[in-house]
């Protein structure tokens, strides 16, 4: 591979070092591989354990609340969705079916719109892709924590807590909701990224009326399960709070949410048709235009996939692709302007 940052060879550097491991870190990590990429991620936590997992798992790439700049690389995503799912199928030997390829779109005023979109379950593709990641040569470190980068002309050094150091030529960070923190870790550089909390509850349907299609509107939708482990369940979401990192759910809003969905089915207002399975809240990564960032940040070697907001779902195959032909040196096929890390910096 040869990447665009490798200014010297390190003997034994990694190519490229992702750190975190959610869906946008190990989609792409997966991507550079097939590439020919020697690849390390590193997770200070577990893998695909928070939004990742937290997500319902909708491909919306038609959704009109969308802001318009993310059309291209939303559809770049949808039209490679496919591949993705069949390259983890064929390295882990586990499939992740479409849940739904219909949504009803709720408009204010207006008469609903049947939109021709997939979803799948955020679940049931971490469980293969981390199989995937294991099949290959990626080297996954979790509970590791980098505690100092040094960047010099020959690449870059990463100091890990427990004293032991990497060398990578190109560093990636795809730390979610938690990547402004994470920027400390570049000097001079501060990415600008909060989280968002989101609150959901999964609910069994009845199988008299079993719900095949997304029902979506602006403030709520209802995603159901039709193959897998949660088949015959729906989850529905979700709240939309500036909370910090806090991820308790609170039992007010879980009731809000199931008022606002039985205004669209009204079987599902009752606890006795349509009973809680579970409930969670996960962390949206938010940067202050609801836009991702993606490309190059001010030091050279410094990559970042972030920001994903809503949409991070939907959006890993094509941010695997666009970062992994950015750290190639190559034009992303799709216009990356409007995503620029660098947007939120003052020029003086
Ligand atoms: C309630 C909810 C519903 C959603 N529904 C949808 C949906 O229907 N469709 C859709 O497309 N999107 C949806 N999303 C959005 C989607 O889940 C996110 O955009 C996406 O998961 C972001 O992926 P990520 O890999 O950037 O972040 P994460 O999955 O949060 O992963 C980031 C990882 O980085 C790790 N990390 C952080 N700091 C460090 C560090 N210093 N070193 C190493 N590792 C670090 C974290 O531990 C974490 O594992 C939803 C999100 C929520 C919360």
């Amino acid at each position: 591979m040869n990447l665009q940052t490798s200014r010297t060879v390190l003997s034994s550097a990694r190519d490229v070092v992702i750190l975190g491991a959610g869906l946008i870190g190990l989609a792409t990590a997966l991507e550079l591989a097939d590439r020919g990429a020697s690849v390390t991620v590193i997770e200070c936590g577990r893998s695909l354990a928070s939004a990742s997992t937290a997500a319902a798992g909708m491909l919306a790439a038609d959704d009109p609340c969308n802001h318009e700049s993310l059309r291209d690389l939303s559809h770049l995503s949808i039209e490679r969705y496919p591949g993705f799912l069949r390259r983890i199928e064929q390295l882990s030997g586990l499939q992740v079916p479409f849940q739904t390829e219909t949504t009803l779109q709720y408009i204010a005023g207006g008469p609903a719109l049947r939109l021709s979109e997939h979803s799948i379950d955020p679940r049931q593709l971490a469980v293969a892709l981390l199989a995937a990641i294991g099949s290959t040569p990626i080297q996954l470190l979790e509970s590791t924590r980098v505690t100092s980068i040094q960047t010099d002309a020959s690449g870059n050094r990463l100091r890990l807590e427990d004293g032991s150091s990497l060398a990578a030529r190109a560093i990636l960070y795809a730390t979610g909701a938690w990547t402004s923190e994470t920027s400390l870790l570049l000097e001079g550089e501060s990415l600008s990224v909060s989280p968002r909390k989101g609150q959901m509850l999964r609910v069994r349907i009845s199988p008299s009326h079993p719900l095949q299609e997304v029902h979506r509107s602006e403030r709520i939708y209802i995603v159901p399960r039709t193959h897998g482990p949660q088949a015959g369940t729906a989850v529905i979401g979700a709240t939309v709070e500036e909370a910090g990192f806090d991820t308790a759910v609170n039992q007010h809003d879980l009731d809000g949410l199931r008022s606002l969905a039985a205004a669209l089915i009204p079987s599902l207002g009752s606890i006795d048709d349509a009973p809680t399975v579970e409930s969670w809240a996960g962390l949206r990564p938010a940067t202050p235009d609801l836009l991702p960032m993606l490309g190059s940040g001010l030091q050279s070697g410094r990559f970042v996939a972030t920001g994903h907001y809503r949409n991070g779902i939907l959006l890993a195959p094509a941010t695997a692709v666009v970062m992994a032909d950015l750290l190639e040196g190559r034009s992303p096929a799709v216009d990356l302007s409007a995503f620029s890390p660098l947007r939120f910096h003052a020029t003086s």
